[in-house]
């Protein structure tokens, strides 16, 4: 997978990368991560990226040609020629036996206004081959953007950062980990918060249960005797009465969700 980050302020990606699982997906090739400052893309001698919005008001907004040539360009590099829009994209997907396409793309906007996102938003982009993600700054994007070059936008929360930069960091950290053999067991990502691969009798999302590690008594904390005891059966059935009982707790709308499986 390959994953090209457009941002005013490539310094801020040094660090996040460079550490951990991420850094062994990078060098192991399951994922090439690339940093692109956006007023590379500029033609004029001031390297504008950004204009006052149209009807005044504070701040100032993202202006499209940058934004349109860097998306030009990079789509060029991923082997998808003569498209300029994502609308053009997707009508030519729709077309059968279309040549051009043979590598998928996806531009994803950074945005507090965009589809919040989830474990099950960062699966199914882990299935894509290359990915463009828009960090916005100061007050935000010409509508325009939004509307002709991208095919999605996303927000990592009801709240306001000074800039995408933060949640590209998360979406790109949170997608690596999902690609086949970055984790070195691949049920881990099965078990943990949001997805519920081990518990066959719910389909939804439930926060992990309590985990606990050695020693099992610190200064008279003790680790539930359960764990202790070696009987899996009986530690699988506890796991998920606790992991039941802390989402219904902590977050019931997900336990709104959970349907009985199959
Ligand atoms: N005026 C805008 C907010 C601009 S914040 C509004 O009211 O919607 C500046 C930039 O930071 C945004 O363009 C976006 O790229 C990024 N950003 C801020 N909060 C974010 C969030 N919760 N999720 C994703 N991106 C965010």
């Amino acid at each position: 997978m390959k994953i090209d980050i457009l941002t005013l302020f490539p310094n801020m990606f040094k660090g996040p990368f460079d550490e951990s699982i991420v850094k062994r997906a990078i060098e192991k090739k399951k994922v090439e991560i690339k940093i692109h400052n956006l007023r590379k893309w500029t033609k004029d001698k001031y390297k504008t990226v950004d204009d006052r919005p149209f009807g005044g008001g504070v701040g100032m907004i993202f202006k499209v040609e940058p934004i349109y040539r860097a998306l030009k360009n990079l789509r060029k590099k991923s082997k998808i020629s003569n498209i300029q829009t994502s609308k053009q994209i997707k009508k030519l997907k729709t077309k059968k036996n279309s040549s051009t396409i043979n590598h998928q793309s996806s531009v994803i906007l950074l945005s507090p206004q965009g589809k919040p996102f989830k474990q099950k938003t960062a699966k199914r982009l882990s299935k894509i081959d290359h990915l463009i993600l828009i960090c916005g700054h100061y007050e935000g994007f010409d509508e325009r953007i939004k509307k002709h070059l991208i095919d999605e936008e996303i927000s990592i929360g009801d709240y306001v950062l000074t800039g995408g930069e933060i949640p590209a960091m998360a979406l790109a950290d949170s997608i690596t980990r999902l690609i086949p053999d970055v984790l070195k067991k691949p049920e881990a990502v099965e078990n943990e918060s949001f997805s519920n691969g081990q518990w066959s009798m719910v389909n939804g999302q439930m926060l992990e249960f309590p985990q606990y590690t050695r020693p099992a008594n610190f200064k008279g904390w003790k680790v539930p005797e359960i764990l202790l005891s070696g009987n899996h059966k009986k530690i699988k059935e506890w796991r998920k009465k606790k992991a039941l009982e802390k989402t219904k707790k902590r977050r019931p709308d997900l336990i709104k969700n959970l349907k009985p499986g199959t």
